[in-house]
């Protein structure tokens, strides 16, 4: 476990987070694809008491995931950087964006999910999981 600061892009939000793998997940659902305005989000999986907000506040956007549960995305309401997921179906866990963290830019990538709405022209970077990663 290491802790991490993290930074919203205008700085008027910032956390503090431990995760349990120094790597990114990429994720390449079409959510992501259209929250981020990106072709995948860079995540890792932290305990739900593992993150706490340090500056600032969060707001919360919530939509259902293909599990038919909600997905509550936390991020700052100045510039809109999202902070971390929480996937109802995942219990106590959060999923944070670790793109955002402090020392990241040297993470690898450990594993690739939702590999199924990939595009075309995105090469095969790790392991990868057709959809939601196997526990
Ligand atoms: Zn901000
Ligand atoms: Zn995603």
């Amino acid at each position: 476990m290491t802790t991490y600061h993290g930074r919203c892009h205008c700085g008027q939000t910032e956390w503090e987070t431990k995760i349990d793998g120094d790597a990114h997940i990429l994720c390449h659902c079409n959510a992501c694809k259209l929250l981020s305005g990106s072709e995948a989000t860079l995540n890792q999986i932290a305990n739900e008491g593992d993150l706490k907000i340090t500056k600032g506040s969060t707001k919360t956007y919530t939509y259902y995931g293909d599990s038919g549960k909600p997905v509550n995305c936390y991020y700052c309401p100045n510039c809109t950087s999202h902070v971390y997921h929480h996937q109802t179906v995942l219990g106590p866990k959060i999923v944070v964006r670790t793109g955002l963290l402090q020392g990241s830019k040297k993470f690898p990538v450990a594993a690739e999910i939702f590999g199924k709405d990939r595009l075309s022209w995105q090469p095969e970077l790790a392991k990868t999981f057709s959809g939601p990663p196997e526990h």
